[in-house]
This record gives structure tokens, sequence and C-alpha cells, in this order.
């Protein structure tokens, strides 16, 4: 019975490196028929909030990973922490530490001075005929693990494969601070047991805690997990994607108009491929995701790919859905909308856009008060030779029936009056009405607006 999880810290929004872990762990639970829990993370008390929470809880809504448990906080479970953090130290597989901030503060800088790699000394963990410190009076202990000194952690990585780490390498970890709130390493390990994870995938900037975890679920006489750890995404400039250079929110893309089945299909693309498939439905990724060939190697986010992807969904959603999207698009830019056309509206102009705020601009014409085509623009296309032509196309379109084929009959007959050609009279019509140059059919733009702003700009000239 298949089990995974995505365990946030609701210390912001929802990263888009999260949202691709929590995007495999809900694909592997879904393509097994198990089940996927949302568990918050929220024991760094001073940087979690409950806004994040629910930044983060919109996002995952957003891309539609609904989660079947959930969502489950940390800070809610410090009883059972307790309970854990007993049974160890009367197992004696944990111990109370009394070193002070200062002491450890003291103790690194000789590690530092001699050159010795950094970290506690034991100088609390009970050994067999070792004679531990007297008790301070009047500091509160931290709880540690007793990690093994011996031997090495093995596990088969879903992702890297084989991982040997030797337990040397890691010291006496604290398990429950002072205050009595558990650290990540451990809460982990009881959360993961307790809510019978079976999969555990998550960045590898945690492979260094994972032999930690190992050796407390040991400790604890719990079934491992198996783990996953996904190499990170890099930027466009090949480092690290960070806030500082770039939109790394997933709340950002959703806001900029991107379709979350656009980023949903680019996000599992990104580390994760199913022969030379780009574009994929939902269902297609759930029948797929087994968690084999996800990739070993840092992927590299590609905006333009996105981009295109994002072009090709919204090629695909119909007018209805369109309207309501490019909605807030059109208030955020201060514009008055009568939505009955605009549907149709969104038909005719979305092959021309990449992402919803584009489509949002292209609307501008009907919408904007005003519309102003560039000089360039003005200067090819504007000429006192075509200006009678534009009054009486503007006489026409007063009277037409305000369709279509009425429209297009208006310009028809237009052109012969002044024996012009299509371009010649189209181009300066855009100019003025549409304020740009390049636009669809222009009897169909034109039959979307209301005929007196089309009357008013066609004679604004
Ligand atoms: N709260 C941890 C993080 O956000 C979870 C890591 C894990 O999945 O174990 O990095």
């Amino acid at each position: 019975n298949i089990r995974t999880r995505i365990a946030p810290s609701p210390t912001g929004f929802l990263h888009l490196g999260t949202a691709r872990t929590a995007l495999y762990s809900w694909a592997f639970a879904r393509h097994h028929g198990g089940k996927f829990v949302l568990r918050i993370e929220d024991t760094d008390v001073a940087r979690s909030t409950q806004d994040s929470v629910d930044q983060i809880l919109q996002s995952m809504h957003w891309l539609g990973l609904d989660y079947d448990e959930g969502p489950i906080y940390q800070m809610q479970r410090l009883d059972r922490y307790q309970a854990v953090v007993d049974q160890m130290l009367a197992a004696g597989t944990a111990y109370r530490c009394y070193t002070t901030p200062a002491e450890l503060d003291a103790l690194r800088e000789q590690q530092k001075a001699r050159g010795e790699k950094t970290g506690y000394d034991g100088r609390w963990r009970p050994e067999p005929g070792k004679l531990l410190p007297e008790v301070p009076a009047g500091v509160q202990p931290v709880i540690r693990f007793r990690n093994p000194k011996d031997g090495e952690v093995r596990w088969n990585d879903l992702v890297k494969g084989e991982i040997v780490i030797a337990n040397r390498e890691f010291d006496d970890l604290i398990i429950q601070r002072a205050d009595g709130v558990p650290t990540y390493n451990f809460a982990v390990v009881v959360d993961d047991w307790d809510m019978a994870i079976t999969h555990v995938f998550r960045g590898d900037e945690h492979i260094n805690n994972t032999p930690w975890q190992i050796n407390i679920y040991q400790a604890l006489g719990a079934k491992l997990p198996q783990f996953g750890h996904l190499p990170v995404i890099l930027g466009d400039d090949g480092l690290k994607l960070s806030k500082r250079r770039g939109a790394v929110a997933v709340s950002n893309y959703e806001e900029a108009g991107y379709l979350p089945e656009a980023m949903l299909n680019y996000l599992a693309r990104l580390g994760w491929s199913h022969g030379d498939d780009e574009l994929f439905s939902r269902e297609q990724l759930l029948a797929w995701f087994d968690g084999t060939h996800l990739n070993k190697s840092p992927a590299q986010w590609d905006a333009a790919k996105l981009t295109w992807v994002n072009a090709h969904y919204l090629k695909q959603a119909d007018g209805d859905r369109l309207s309501a999207l490019v909605l807030p698009h059109l208030a955020q830019r201060g514009w008055q909308v009568q939505a009955d056309r605009l549907p149709a509206m969104c038909m005719l102009f979305k092959d021309r856009c990449s992402t919803v705020a584009e489509l949002a601009d292209e609307l501008a014409m009907y919408f904007s008060p005003t519309v102003q085509a560039s000089e360039p623009e003005r200067a090819q296309h504007l000429s006192e030779a075509v200006r009678p032509a534009l009054k009486a196309l503007a006489a026409r379109l007063e009277v037409a029936e305000w369709d279509k084929a009425a429209i297009q009959q208006a310009l028809k007959d237009t052109l012969t009056e002044f024996k012009l050609k299509m371009p010649q009279l189209a181009m300066p019509v855009r100019v003025l009405v549409c304020g740009r140059a390049q636009t669809p059919s222009l009897d169909a733009v034109i039959s979307l607006f209301d005929r007196k702003i089309v009357t008013d700009r066609l004679q604004s000239f």
C-alpha cells in the first residue's frame, strides 16, 4: 500500500522545487492507487506563518495536487514527539545534553583552530564506564540522538542509486530543543513512521540528513521507507534557482497568467521523462509516472519552453474558461469589462498569446478608453488620401447590421467606391480602431466592438 507525502515548511510561498517534489509524490501515489499526505512542518515557530500555509495550500489547489490526508501540523503533535523522546531516553538511544551555546561556540573555535571537522564532541554521551560531567544548575538540556559511531549507512536511492555514508561522519544530532520542540530530522522520522509513508521524495539538499534519519528509524525499530532524492532545479544561468534571480513561487506563474495544466506538464517533465513526450495530460502523467526515469542530474529551468507549453494549452482552452482567467487581468489594468462578448474575444485572440496576461494586453483595444498605435505605424498607414474612405466607412458602419457579414460588406463597398485594395483600407482602420497594425481578420475584430467606439475612432483622424 503506497503512501507518499509532501512536507513543506510554511516559511514562504510554494517554491517551484517543492511543487515539483509534491507533484512527483502525488503522481507516484496516484499511479499506484496509494495515498498522498500533506504535512506542514512548522516547528520553526519563529519563521512559520499561517499566511504561508494558506499560500502553499492555494498553490497546491491551483496545480490540482489533491491530497488524501492533511494538512497535518507538526506543532499539533508535540505530545507524540515527547512520548517518543521519552521512549528513546529510556532505551538509551537518546540522552540529555547540558552543553550551553557558549560552550558549543568555544568547542567549534577549538576544532577550527586544530583544523578538525566541527561538530558535537559527545561530552554528555553515556558510555559504559564513562563519568559524565555534573549536571549544571538552571540549564535546560537538549535531547541528542545517540548515533552509532561505527559502521555505515547504506540505502538504495530511487533517484541516485546506492548511497553509502560512514557513521563517523555524523555527530550526535539534537532531536529536541531545550524548549521541547523537536528538530526536523527527528520529527520527520516520527511522522513518516506514524503516517506509514512508504516512499519519501525530497530535494537532494537533504541527502546528508538521511543517514541520521535512517539511524533513528533503526533505533525505533521502525520500518524504513524508500528514499528518492531529487536534484536541484537550476536557473537559466546555471545557478540554483532562487528568489533573487527570478520567479520561484508557483503563485508568480499563476499571477502571470500561466495555466495550471501547463505548469503541471512543464514541472513534471523537468527532471523526469517518458520517451520523447513533451506534452501530456494529467491522466497520461498519472498512467506513466511509476518513479522510474527520474533524472540524476540537475534540471535547468527553461522559461521559453514553459511559455511554449503554456501556449499549447491556451489554444485548447474554451472561451468561457479563458474569460474567467482573463477577467482579473483586465480588472487589474483598470478596465471596465462587459462580459458578454469576452468569450468570443478570447477565442479570436488566444492563438496570438502565450499567457493569459498577454491575452489581456491583446484585448486592450476593446477595453482601454483610448488606443494609440506607434508613430511609425501611424506614419506608414494614415494619409490624407485615405481620410475620405475612412469617413465613408464610418458612415456605412453607423447604419450597418452589427455582424461580421455586414461589416465585411461595408468594408467592400468602401473599397469599390474609392478603388482601393483591402490592405489600403484595412491597415489604417486597424491603426485607428485597434491601435496596432496586426490583428486577426478585421470583420471579426470589429464585430466584437461597440459600434460607437469604432465610428468615433475612425473619425478621430
Ligand atoms: N520540511 C522539509 C523541507 O521543506 C521537508 C523535507 C522532507 O521532505 O523530508 O525541506
